[in-house]
């Protein structure tokens, strides 16, 4: 598994459902992996698995990575991908818990418990995804909400070497709104430093980041970078978030 703390920032992109062959073609050539900046970084393009080897081998210094992982190993679970066949695939990170798997596909933090145990031990680095909805937010449960579900779907056996923390608040996703600076300085210091055993873990923000946006966003004392989701669709903004 890589050790993340020797980046300055984490950068992830999350494509969702889109791309296909002729997209990955267009945005490696765009995006120009040899050309990217700052070699502290980390960046992390997570893709529908199915077209993982389109981009094995092409994304150096970047890493290849996925937006979910069954619960289990093998067997009759039709439609599945286990973490053993995102590791074949070459696979280093994958996000987990992400509130889409979780609101759609009814994934609870027990669930992305195990799933966070199978990457573990198959040497893939979980990225955990956490974050209140708006009406959480309003009745001022985001800290109790976030508490839970880390409590709950973080295994004992990580540690901040390997696992990331991604606060997603469900209501930045995709709205192009984001909490204020300060709410977001104040949600990650509560992570790192609050919550027994999550001491000093990674933790990334994401919600509506841009190329606008996310250097301002990076540059908070409790932010360790970023997961960009429609942004990062287009391989030029990407690379500048990078970049920033
Ligand atoms: C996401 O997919 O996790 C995400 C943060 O999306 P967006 O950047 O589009 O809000």
């Amino acid at each position: 598994m890589l050790e993340i703390n020797k980046f300055d920032r984490i950068i992830v992109a999350n494509w969702k459902l889109n791309g296909s062959i002729h997209f990955i073609e267009q945005y490696l050539q765009e995006l120009n992996c040899s050309k990217l900046e700052n070699s502290n970084n980390c960046g992390i393009i997570c893709t529908p698995s199915v077209y993982f080897h389109k981009l094995v081998g092409r994304l150096n210094p970047l890493f290849l990575g996925g937006q979910d992982c069954s619960n289990y190993s093998e067997g009759a679970y039709t439609g599945e991908v286990s973490a053993t066949m995102l590791k074949d695939a070459s696979c280093q990170f994958c996000i987990i818990g992400h509130s889409e798997r979780r609101q759609i596909f009814g994934q609870s933090n027990e669930d992305v418990c195990i799933k966070a145990m199978n990457l573990i031990a198959n040497n893939i680095n979980p990225i955990i995804c956490i974050g209140e909805t708006f009406e959480e937010k309003n009745q001022n449960l985001t800290k109790d909400i976030i508490y839970t579900q880390i409590s709950k779907s973080v295994p004992k056996n990580a540690t901040k070497d390997f696992v990331i923390i991604a606060y997603e608040p469900i209501w930045a996703i995709g709205t192009g709104k984001i909490p204020s600076l300060e709410e977001i300085d104040n949600i990650h210091s509560f992570i790192k430093n609050e919550i027994q055993n999550i001491e000093n873990y990674k933790i990334l923000y994401g919600g509506s980041v841009n190329s606008n946006n996310a250097s301002e966003i990076m540059d908070l004392k409790n932010v360790d970078g970023v997961l960009v989701g429609g942004a990062s669709l287009d391989a030029l903004e990407y690379k500048k978030i990078m970049n920033s």
